[in-house]
């Protein structure tokens, strides 16, 4: 087998690394640099350009120059240019395809495989996508992994002695935090958290509307509609963001920005540290929360961190860095280089999967980043893979049918941290057909949830009395980081409500296993009893399935007192019954 190369298809910049000689090296592209932008630009001459040629144009040419691609993976976003529509993946893919072709000049070799990492906080769809962006691109995606254990893989060939790291990622345009244990060649992810949608470019995107608002206060001219002069605002303000980093004030000067009947308009503001921190605290503080919680999905307190490892372009700006320190009380690690450390770490798990490995016994065991569930009786969603599962892994259900000869049955999957379904993103249905007619409850269906190396989720369902079977990789339409964000708010936040409103769930189910049951005892009792006798239950039941009906979809919290009042009246009126015949 040849080469497997690592690619780290950053939001901003990628890199491609290769092993060579037992060790991990970072290539270096045909313009000489060992970062290329994440940037497409078409030229009017219908040339597509990629990296550095396109970043050029990105002013001149700002409409048909496309970046932070990476942001709008998985979704159906698409861009329009000459007449041809590109989605995310086919955009990404000319990124891989240059990243491709400075591997094959470097090692001089053919190059058809490779590993890509993604955020760890990346969904089914946005996995799928990068997959199917490094195939468009000629590459057989050997494994999706993810940036955070990427980079600890790159560190722990150093440093493999028995330990427990913290990752924090803050890229272009994702933030992801993994705590990672490092113990006998095993490298297990214990927990991971993140935003896919936080990164350097909101940082910009802060300065920008910052330069904009007072431009507007000092000039009286509105630059937010003028897409060219918005570019080099941009630029600017990245620029600006950069010096930060280092000096305490940075200069924007951006000559002849706009013009008015007295002349042309030069911006010239100065930008201190200071206010760069306030515009940008709220987006530092967001890194908190998922550091908070990755913390505790892990079990683990930050006085038992060993290392805080420091990853993506955005971990140089001090407000970062001094974030970090605030809430680990430890002084990140700069061994490695935060812009190439990702993409070493794919190399290096590539090189493991092309058999050539001369070492690295690293062993990698990542986890799943969201629960993954099934829409059971009564809305609730019932937990198939928890959050934070090693993965592969592979998990299953018994599930039944619901009412007397019901022959299909549609297995509904979610994903999410909500206890009731439609609270969380809907993955995708499989269903299952040909169920031999049988009284509710009586078929056993067995569903399988598998989710293989590269975080991709498969669905099966199989009747366990004729053996028919169905099965489906799920394709899920992408949750938009408003919705994690607001689904991981809102689960906590619920979290009583839920619970009430569960409760009632559970009293409906039991209300509807009792009607059956009635019914069932009701047909055995029909001999012995004159119909008269029926009469009220009848009518108790007719009651029941109204409300049932009435509730089915809009279950509260209330509902659980009539449903229990229900069932009870239901075992009442049984019980009557049962004396009557027996006087
Ligand atoms: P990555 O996706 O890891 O390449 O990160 C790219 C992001 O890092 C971009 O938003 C850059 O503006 C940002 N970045 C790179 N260098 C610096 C720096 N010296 N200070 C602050 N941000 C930086």
């Amino acid at each position: 087998m040849g080469k497997v190369i690592g690619i780290d298809l950053g939001t901003t910049n990628s890199c491609v690394a290769v092993v060579e000689g037992g060790r991990p090296v970072v290539i270096t592209n045909a313009e000489g640099q060992r970062t290329t932008p994440s940037i497409v630009s078409f030229s009017k001459n219908g040339e597509i350009l990629v990296g550095e040629a396109a970043k050029r144009q990105a002013v001149s040419n700002s409409d048909r120059t496309v970046s932070s691609i990476k942001r709008k993976m998985g979704t159906n976003y698409t861009i329009n240019i000459d007449g041809k529509t590109y989605t995310p993946q086919t955009i990404s893919a000319f990124i891989l395809k240059k990243l491709k072709n400075d591997a094959e000049s470097y090692l001089g070799e053919k190059v058809s495989e490779a590993v890509i990492t993604v955020p760890a906080y990346f969904n089914d769809a946005q996995r799928q996508a990068t997959k199917e962006a490094g195939q468009l691109a000629g590459l057989n995606v050997k494994r999706v992994i993810n940036e955070p254990t990427a980079a600890a893989v790159a560190y722990g060939l150093e440093n493999s002695k028995e330990q427990t790291i913290m990752v924090y990622d803050l890229g272009g345009g994702t933030f992801d935090v993994s705590i990672i244990k490092i113990e006998d060649e095993i490298m297990e992810v214990l927990a991971t958290c993140g935003d896919t949608y936080l990164g350097g470019n909101d940082f910009d995107q802060e300065i920008v509307n910052w330069i904009v608002s007072e431009f507007k206060k000092s000039d009286r001219i509105d630059l937010s509609e003028d897409i060219v002069a918005l570019q080099r605002i941009k630029e600017a303000a990245e620029t600006a963001k950069k010096e930060l980093s280092t000096a305490k004030v940075t200069n924007i000067n951006l000559p002849f920005i706009a013009a008015d009947n007295s002349g042309p308009k030069n911006l010239d503001m100065d930008l201190t540290r200071a206010k760069f921190f306030s515009l940008t605290e709220e987006l530092i503080n967001k890194t908190s929360t998922s550091v908070k919680n990755a913390l505790s999905d892990a079990s683990i307190n930050v006085s038992s961190l060993n290392k805080v490892l420091l990853v993506g372009g955005s971990t140089r700006m001090i407000s970062a860095q001094d974030k970090v320190k605030e809430l680990t009380k430890k002084n990140p690690n700069k061994e490695l280089n935060p812009d190439e450390c990702v993409a070493l770490g794919a190399a290096i798990q590539g090189d493991k999967l092309s058999g050539n490995s001369a070492g690295f016994e690293l062993l990698l065991l990542d986890v799943t980043p969201l629960s993954l569930s099934i829409g059971t009786n009564g809305g609730i969603a019932t937990r198939i893979i928890e959050r934070n599962t090693s993965i592969p892994t592979r998990k299953s259900h018994m599930v039944t049918t619901v009412s007397d000869g019901q022959t299909s049955i549609d297995v509904w999957v979610f994903q999410g941290e909500r206890k009731f379904a439609r609270d969380n993103k809907e993955l995708g249905c499989v269903t299952l057909d040909n169920i031999p007619p049988m009284r509710a409850g009586k078929a056993k269906v067995e569903v399988i949830f598998a989710i293989d190396a590269n975080g991709i989720l498969s669905v099966s369902a199989k009747e366990l009395i004729t053996g028919n079977m169905t099965s489906a990789t799920i394709v899920p339409s992408t949750m938009s980081q408003d919705e994690i964000d607001s689904q991981i708010f809102a689960s906590t936040y619920y979290e009583k409500v839920d619970g009430e409103k569960e409760k009632a769930v559970e009293e409906m189910l039991k209300l509807q296993d009792t009607i059956n049951n009635v019914k069932y005892t009701l047909d055995g009792l029909k001999e012995r009893f004159p119909s008269q006798a029926f009469k009220n239950i009848n009518i108790i039941i007719e009651k029941a399935n109204d409300f049932l009906e009435e509730t089915n979809c809009a279950i509260k919290a209330e509902d659980q007192e009539i449903f229990r009042s229900l069932n009870r009246e239901l075992m009442n009126e049984m019980e009557n019954i049962y004396k009557k015949g027996n006087h």
